[in-house]
């Protein structure tokens, strides 16, 4: 099929919302370590990773030959059966999981894992009520898109959960007009009053993202969780920390979390966990575990391929030094970015994220003060990297923020090219 093809079909087919990056949509065929090639054969340097998915790289040989040897032995059962895959991969997600997380579930996808997570910790505290963050983005299931703080991804009003959305600590555009670093973080003490203004004072849980990922690698203060932990445990709540882009070393760190002073009581993973095989898990205290009775099934769950495939990552991440590789190449990329915006400072209005999770945010001038967003630029930017073999991603409620999260195994050479790349599309666009 040529691509020209795939793309009509794809218009005459798919749902018309189905997101797309691009004027002319690119038809990736094949993917090789940080490198995917389009259907004509063009090759290009992936710095979104099928957005944070790819974690270990393309066509990674262990994946690949842990999932073929499983597809040869058992492909599929559902969480119904203990299977080798399954007890394995639990094991290891637990050896690894910050503070007490000794309990596992397996789902299909990031939506599936935290509404697990949100029915535990109404389960277990008793209370209903729950917290989430303007600018989070939690999934597409009904109840999902109650916590989610973004109306691009809430078609109909969603009533499932009574959930409030509390100020996002996002520091370039502070909610509360206060300047990072003097601000006490007011965001997260604002959670108290939020619960005793706006909810029935017990509240089940906070669900947030370390990092706001859809949101644009909005990246809390380093207080924050800390602060906010506190005063949600004053309440009856649990801490529900969705790791789903920030799990597995994307920050330099195994977890997100592990960038904060804060400890989970249930935690979320999907994306890079299999290496974009579909999985997600749940993970969770014995005690909340215990405090869940309903009986607890999932088809697609836990399936041994994914497993398989998980585990393997997980292999790769310790033995190749995957979250020390992305702490170094982050802070590479990260100079970099650092450097293009002393070049462009008019339209880059700030530079944030951790480890391999980085983000620029584009404004119209900088020097102006509502820092009005910059989605054309955006675009533009897209189109001319794409001309020159990158792929990039975007985020942020105007859609005015790039998102990188290339493969953990990023090199120090591949860094260098995405970051010219960069530098020669931001020139060719003309902007100050
Ligand atoms: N949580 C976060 C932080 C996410 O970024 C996403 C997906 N973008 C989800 C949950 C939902 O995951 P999925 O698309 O696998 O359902």
């Amino acid at each position: 099929m040529e691509s020209k093809t795939v793309r009509a079909k794809h218009k005459q087919y798919m749902l018309p919302s189905v997101a797309n990056y691009y004027e002319e949509p690119v038809v990736l065929h094949e993917g090789q370590g940080s490198r995917v090639s389009d259907l004509d054969g063009k090759s290009y340097l992936d710095f979104f990773g099928g957005i944070l998915t790819v974690s270990v790289g393309h066509a990674n040989a262990r994946v690949n030959a842990a999932v073929s040897a499983q597809l040869q032995r058992l492909s599929h059962v559902s969480t119904l059966y203990p299977t080798v895959p399954i007890v394995e991969l639990a094991e290891k997600l637990v050896s690894v999981a910050p503070g007490n997380l000794q309990k596992a579930f397996f789902t299909a996808s990031g939506t599936e894992a935290n509404e697990t997570a949100v029915v535990l910790a109404q389960v277990a505290t008793g209370n209903q009520e729950l917290l989430a963050l303007r600018h989070g983005y939690s999934g597409r299931s009904i109840l999902a898109q109650s916590l989610t703080g973004n109306s691009n991804y809430r078609a109909v009003p969603s009533q499932v959960a009574a959930v409030k959305h509390a100020l996002s600590p996002y520091c370039y555009r502070c909610p509360l007009k206060l300047e990072p670093g003097t601000c006490g973080v007011a965001c997260a003490k604002d959670l108290d009053e939020l619960i005793r203004t706006t909810t029935t004072g017990r509240i089940a849980g906070m669900l947030a993202e370390p990092i706001q990922g859809v949101g644009g690698f909005i990246t809390p203060p380093r207080e924050y969780f800390e602060i906010a932990a506190e005063i949600v445990r004053k309440y009856g709540g649990l801490m529900i920390i969705d790791e789903v882009q920030t799990g597995f070393g994307r920050t330099g760190t195994m977890w997100g979390s592990q960038q904060y002073n804060v400890e989970p009581d249930l935690m979320t993973m999907a994306k890079g966990i299999a290496n974009g095989l579909p999985l997600a898990a749940t993970l969770c205290t014995p005690a909340i575990g215990e405090a869940f009775q309903a009986s607890t099934i999932s088809t697609f769950g836990g399936n041994p391929l994914s497993c398989a495939a998980a585990v393997a990552v997980l292999e790769e991440i310790e033995e190749r030094h995957l979250v020390e590789n992305a702490a170094k190449r982050g802070a590479e990329l990260r100079e970099g970015l650092e450097r293009l915006q002393r070049q462009h400072p008019k339209t880059i209005g700030d530079v944030r994220g951790m480890g391999l999770m980085q983000a620029m945010e584009l404004v119209v001038d900088e020097t102006v003060r509502d820092r009005t967003p910059n989605p054309r630029a955006t675009l533009q930017l897209f189109e001319e990297t794409k001309k020159r073999g990158l792929l990039i991603g975007k985020g942020g409620l105007s859609g005015n923020t790039i998102r990188l999260a290339p493969p953990l195994t990023l090199s120090a050479s591949e860094v260098a090219e995405g970051l010219r790349a960069l530098e020669e599309s931001f020139a060719a666009m003309g902007v100050g």
